[in-house]
């Protein structure tokens, strides 16, 4: 499970944070103990910095569609965000999110 959300979503999924996937906590959009399954559509990737301002603040957020995600601030503004789409091929490091090819040569 987590390995889908860290393929598809890829990096911390809070607006401007681009920590990557692999040093992200999975996250449950309803808590666990709220009884928030955990499901493709109910985990999300945050950095631990954003995993904790959403626990102590008054950020939330919703899963419009699959992936989609509605971040509420504290003053009541809405951003939407969705994952970059998928890439394959040779990574040549670098901060760039559009490196490689798009994932889609691996799904024909
Ligand atoms: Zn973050």
């Amino acid at each position: 499970m987590r390995r889908f959300i860290q393929l598809r979503d890829r990096e911390c999924r809070q607006p401007a944070c681009s920590v990557p996937g692999h040093r992200c906590e999975t996250d449950h959009i309803i808590a666990h103990y709220k009884g928030g399954p955990t499901s493709q559509n109910n985990l999300i990737l945050l950095c631990k910095k954003h995993n904790l301002l959403r626990q102590r603040s008054a950020w939330s957020y919703d899963h419009v569609k699959p992936g989609i995600l509605a971040f509420r601030t504290p003053t009541g503004h809405t951003h939407t965000t969705k994952p970059e789409p998928m890439t394959c091929g040779r990574f040549s490091g670098g901060s760039g999110r559009r490196r490689g090819r798009r994932l889609d040569c691996l799904l024909r």
